[in-house]
């Protein structure tokens, strides 16, 4: 039995003062609920905010990409290890609109997800097509490729690795995100099942444990329909993350 995992992914979003409002009422609604882990991924300036903040309570936190590189001079490039000593327990890789800005192919997306566990975060390795892609009978076959190097292209170190930390895949059709229309809980339920099969052809154990998350504009409104299914694994929230209301609510239906 997997338990459910909601990530609120805050985008370009926030200041000290409404992060520190938004902070307070996760920490204090989301206490005592148990039978779902919580987790929020900020801006890197403000990672710090979130440790001091969170520090204790039942809510994790995590950034949003991590480099390529582990070191030397790529200006403006924040590292794993870096992230890490923020006391992070994820990190976001592989996001649409990150590939989709050309920065990240699949090879980088594999090199930060590798420089990621190395550094002990948990990625959240997001996969997913686009409209044209999925009208084009593409679907499978996009999120195949982008699964490719983390299923087979990891040697059995980074694999186990990935196992102990227990990574995460997320399936984000890119038409679903921020565009209020989500994926029918049947397309997300046989994309998951898809993703999962592709993991048990390395190893069928961590295809058990390992959780698949939906995201693309999961709200409470539709959390229910695609929590049931038996394949998603919980969710990652772009705009409902940044409501309080709305990703509590989500943390209560997933619980
Ligand atoms: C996202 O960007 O990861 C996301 C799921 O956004 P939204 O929930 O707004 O569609």
């Amino acid at each position: 039995m997997r338990k459910k995992l909601v990530i609120g992914n805050w985008k370009l979003h926030g200041s000290l003062l409404e992060n520190q409002g938004l902070l307070n009422r996760l920490k204090q609604e989301l206490h005592h609920l148990e039978g779902v882990d919580a987790a929020v991924c900020l801006p890197y300036v403000y990672l710090y905010q979130a440790q001091s903040a969170l520090q204790g309570s039942a809510i994790a936190w995590g950034a949003q990409n991590v480099s390529q590189f582990t070191e030397g001079a790529y200006t403006s490039c924040i590292s794993a290890k870096m992230v890490a000593e923020f006391g992070c327990t994820y990190t976001i890789v592989g996001h649409s609109e990150r590939r989709a800005l050309k920065l990240e192919s699949n090879q980088v997306a594999t090199k930060r997800l590798l420089n990621a566990l190395h550094a002990g975060l948990t990625p959240i390795f997001c996969v997913g097509e686009t409209l044209d892609e999925r009208d084009g009978g593409m679907a499978e076959l996009i999120v195949r490729n982008q699964m490719l190097n983390v299923v087979y292209g990891l040697d059995d170190a980074a694999f186990a690795l990935a196992k102990k930390l227990n990574m995460v895949i997320a399936y984000e059709p890119v038409w679903a995100i921020g565009t209020g229309e989500h994926a029918t809980p049947e397309q997300a339920q046989r994309m998951h099942a898809f993703i999962r099969m592709m993991i048990a052809e390395r190893d069928r154990e961590f295809s058990e444990q390992i959780r698949i998350l939906y995201g693309g504009s999961m709200a409470p409104k539709n959390a229910e329909s695609l929590l049931i299914m038996p394949d998603i694994d919980g969710g990652l929230l772009g705009r409902a993350a940044l409501v309080a209301e709305d990703f509590i609510d989500t943390c209560r239906i997933a619980a």
